[in-house]
């Protein structure tokens, strides 16, 4: 037992606690929560300390480089070159202060996208159910609770239904334990709390009511300190292996200058200070010290680009993966459907009606035939309306003439065709009181509840997937309130006609129980049900769904539809979807019966699944994963999520979805809606090639810069760029320039392309061959400009300064180069830029001005003005750099494009 002062509401009787904490069975009125907000502060845990500023900016200077420049700055310094020391502190400060900024933007950018993941809370206020952020909760609140939530406060329970909470981030034990609302021992361990159900806790089946008794800091986890603290950092495997490639690289160019060192003073005898600036130039040139920085912040506004676009990124090597995702398996309802349900039709024994009106105001006709149906000839019609409305947990609420729903739509359409029946009463059997309940589960597909009258009458309704429904009935009530035999082809022909119009059918039922009956379990309703009949609910799809769909299967992506509903429901709206394969549906059973290869197989060719509960979600992602795809997969429910785990990009429904399925997704949609995975595809694309242009930009740019000072050192030539200059274009210019490519927008042809395979290396043969042609490129410019300047008769200094701005200049057309490069460079939109790259651009063209025409820096750099004619020359130069890279590659891309047939080349594969 811990130490501390801990409560006994666990060992007291509910009416006791709710005593205690003045609370009221139907909710504390909104201004009582109100205030006890104030008291208790918000539901929130103790932040984590973050590490101050200063020790966050003096992290910037902990890098061997910077050490390698502090040190050197100390040699010159005892050298007697105050300005070179004097040069090398500013570049190591002004390096600094950009990275310090920059990461405190990406740091921004990432507790912004956590603040979007806030759970929300059901609770109960002044008698009403409404959902409020979690944070807002105070003790006394009364908080309703299914599965797959995670308990957002200490609460007593009031009620539970079939309730198992898994408390191992508290207890450490991960089999879930079963929870009742009797008091226990006061001397029971918290795992023994059998009352109450403990903040941060996950419920993993069953509902429950409970009293928040405790909020914030002063929950049982809240005392727990040490275990919040759950700091992700701002990487991905690739920036990882980024990083790592950058420190080897380090070091080798560390151990080459030293070597370089010993050379250029014992074989070419120069004198050790001049050796030793060079070489301080070589190893800066050469060291991609800004690259890491440069990746983390493409990350970071990566992640905010894909929250810009509902997407909300929850593990950051989901980016990566995202943009090689080659199948998306998607839920139906909510996700390409609006989720906006109504009833249109009901079918009864010996009747059909259909259902006038709008939205979910529960207004409009019942229509039989061509006359208005009312009550009195159509007795059933009540029954349609009581079985709708009390195996219902959702609520209706009007507010301005506006009705919306608290809750599943679906529950909500039924309580607004309740309401159309019964004349418009939003609440109209409100005398049943609910005994007991057998909550909705995807594995069977109905839900059930027991309630009774004040005269104790015992009924139970049912409300679920027909052929779940039917398999439990025993007759059908008829019209005039008899019944009749069930005829389950007659019934089954009636599903299949209004599924086949793309309706979602549900089947309601219902019998009567005694008074003392006061638990419902299964068998009391195998076989004893009497079915009331069918309503069809239409749910359109989302116009933006079937243009994602349209752009998925552009980019060489499969759409799978996997949906818990009606077989022939699915294939409607799959077709309307545009889905490729609807000619076959595979059910949840056909998959049962199918081995592992057999199912890898049908799972390749079929587009549409149905019936599926969430276990054939989990084979269904191994089995696309054994043929070599990349899968995202949707899921909402607590029971999705092993496949979400499954999957390489599980994507958790944010509205809908439970805070389970959320915690084992990578991505998280805050709209539900498919269009946001198409987006979040599109945006990981987008992250990787502009992770790929960082590289391919800095890569060569650093080669260049040091292979120039190389080739003059071995051909004992005078450096065309001093280390100063070298120092400057690389801590500054360089590192202004590239942080540009991070803020790059999506290329047009970017859904147009193949995935990525998964194991695609990022420095590829191109890219090493690109690295190669630019760095000798660039050698042969600056060595050029140099040697025209020295054949001119100019001062070293002067032709020293034109070789300075012709690397800069060629870094420039370097980069517009690498904007596009699966493209033109050479377009309208691709020249007008982003006003990211121009910030950058004018920023270093303006600072080359300085360094080249303001006397001070000229004292500084060893500048000298370039006449105007020169620097048009360096521009030309810079003008012909670029002509040439992409001449080459547009020869590349010629060559590469006939080879790509268009439309099902991963189909062919995966079914060959
Ligand atoms: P989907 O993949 O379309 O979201 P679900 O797994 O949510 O499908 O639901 C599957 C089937 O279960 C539905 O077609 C419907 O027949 C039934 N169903 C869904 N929700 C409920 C509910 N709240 N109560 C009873 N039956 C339901
Ligand atoms: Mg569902």
């Amino acid at each position: 037992m811990s130490e501390h002062q801990t409560h006994d509401f666990h060992a007291r009787s509910v009416a006791d606690v709710v005593n205690a904490l003045h609370a009221e069975p139907q909710g504390l009125d909104p201004a009582e929560a109100a205030a006890r907000l104030t008291t208790y502060g918000a539901n929130r845990l103790p932040e984590p300390r973050r590490r101050g500023p200063v020790s966050r900016f003096l992290r910037h200077f902990h890098n061997i480089l910077i050490y390698v420049l502090l040190a050197s700055a100390a040699v010159t310094a005892a050298l007697g070159h105050m300005i070179d020391t004097g040069v090398i502190l500013a570049v190591v400060v002004a390096n600094a202060i950009i990275g310090f900024i920059q990461e405190g933007r990406a740091e921004n950018a990432m507790a912004a996208i956590r603040g979007m993941l806030a759970p929300h809370s059901a609770v109960l206020r002044g008698g009403q159910r409404q959902t409020i952020d979690a944070v807002e909760l105070v003790p006394g609140d009364i908080v309703l609770l299914e599965a797959g939530d995670r308990v957002p406060a200490d609460v007593r329970l009031i009620e539970a239904r079939g309730v198992k909470v898994e408390e191992a981030v508290l207890t450490g034990e991960s089999v879930p334990v079963d929870k009742d609302p009797a008091p226990v021992r006061p001397d029971a361990s918290l795992g023994d709390r059998a009352s109450m159900a403990f903040s941060g806790t996950l419920l993993v089946s069953g509902t429950a009511r409970g009293l928040v008794v405790a909020t914030g800091g002063e929950t049982e986890i809240g005392r727990i300190s040490g275990m919040l603290s759950r700091v992700e950092t701002l990487t991905t495997p690739l920036v990882r292996q980024m990083d790592l490639f950058a420190r080897w690289l380090t070091l080798f160019i560390l151990l080459v200058s030293a070597g370089l060192l010993v050379f250029g003073i014992f074989v070419r005898h120069l004198p050790f200070d001049e050796m030793f600036m060079i070489v301080v130039g070589l190893a800066v040139a050469a060291i991609p010290e800004g690259l890491p920085a440069v990746l983390t912040i493409t990350l970071a506004v990566g992640v905010q680009a894909m929250a810009r676009r509902n997407a909300i990124v929850r593990r950051l090597p989901a980016i990566e993966t995202l943009g090689s995702v080659s199948v998306i398996c998607t839920d139906k309802t909510g996700t390409l459907t609006r989720n906006e349900m109504m009833v249109t039709s009901l079918v009864s024994a010996d009747d059909t009606f259909t259902v006038e009106g709008s939205g979910y105001a529960p207004l409009g006709l019942l229509r039989s035939g061509v006359g208005t149906a009312d009550l009195a000839s159509h007795a059933v019609l009540t029954e349609f309306a009581r079985a709708a409305a009390v195996c219902n947990d959702a609520a209706l609420i009007e507010s301005g003439g506006c009705w919306r729903v608290e809750g599943d739509p679906m529950e909500g359409a039924l309580l607004t065709l309740a309401g159309k029946i019964m004349d418009g009463a939003s609440a109209p059997f409100a005398h049943l009181t609910r005994t007991d309940a057998i909550p909705f589960d995807a594995e069977w597909r109905y839900m059930a509840v027991l309630s009774h009258d004040h005269e104790g009458h015992g009924f139970v309704h049912v409300k679920g997937a027909p052929e779940a429904v039917l398999a439990m009935c025993r007759d059908v009530r008829k019209s005039d309130g008899g019944t009749m035999p069930l005829d389950h082809s007659y019934w089954l022909g009636r599903i299949e006609e209004l599924a086949g119009q793309g309706q979602r059918v549900i089947a309601l039922a219902g019998r009567t129980m005694r008074q003392d009956d006061t638990v419902l379990n299964t068998v009391d309703l195998h076989d004893k049900l009497t079915l009331v009949g069918l309503v069809g609910l239409i749910d359109p799809p989302r116009p933006e769904a079937v243009e994602a769909v349209a752009e998925c299967h552009d980019a060489g992506i499969r759409v799978k539809m996997i949906t818990g509903d009606h077989g022939a429901t699915a294939r409607a709206i799959a077709e309307q979807i545009g889905l490729r394969n609807c000619s076959r549906v595979l059910t949840g059973a056909d998959i049962g019966m199918m081995s592992d290869s057999e199912l890898a197989d049908a799972a390749s060719e079929t587009d549409v699944f149905a019936r599926t509960s969430p276990a054939d979600k989990l084979r269904l992602v191994t089995a696309l994963q054994s043929r070599g795809l990349i899968v995202a997969m949707t899921g909402d429910g607590v029971n999705d999520a092993p496949a979400l785990k499954r999957a390489d990009a599980g994507t958790a429904m944010g509205i809908k979805g439970s805070e389970a399925a959320k915690e084992a997704s990578e991505l998280v949609l805050a709209d539900d809606n498919f269009a946001s995975i198409a987006a979040a595809v599109r945006e990981g694309r987008t992250v990787y090639d502009n992770i790929k242009k960082v590289i391919s930009w800095t890569l060569p740019t650093n080669a260049g810069e040091a292979l120039t000072i190389m080739v003059a050192l071995f051909a004992g030539m005078a450096l065309p760029v001093t280390a100063v200059q070298i120092l400057w274009i690389n801590l500054i210019t360089a590192t202004t320039l590239g942080i540009a490519l991070a803020f790059e927008p999506s290329e047009k042809g970017t859904m147009k392309r193949p995935p990525r395979p998964r194991d695609a290396p990022l420095l590829s043969g191109e890219l090493l061959w690109h690295i190669l042609l630019v760095s000798t490129l660039f050698v042969i410019a600056v060595f050029g400009v140099f040697a025209y300047g020295v054949d001119k008769g100019y001062p070293v200094a002067l032709a020293q300064t034109m070789a300075v701005n012709t690397l800069v200049v060629l870094e420039i057309f370097h980069l517009f180069f690498i904007r596009n490069i699966y493209g033109t460079s050479l377009t309208w939109s691709a020249v007008r830029g982003t006003p990211m790259v121009w910030f950058a651009v004018v920023t270093v063209t303006v600072a080359q001005f300085a360094i080249t025409y303001a006397s001070p820096l000229q004292a500084v750099f060893g500048t000298q003005a370039v006449p105007f004619l020169d620097g048009v020359m360096i521009v030309g130069v810079g003008a012909t750099f670029f002509a040439l890279i992409e001449v080459e590659k547009q020869m590349r891309l010629a060559f590469h494009r006939p080879a790509r047939p268009k439309g099902n080349r991963q189909s062919a594969h995966a079914v060959g």
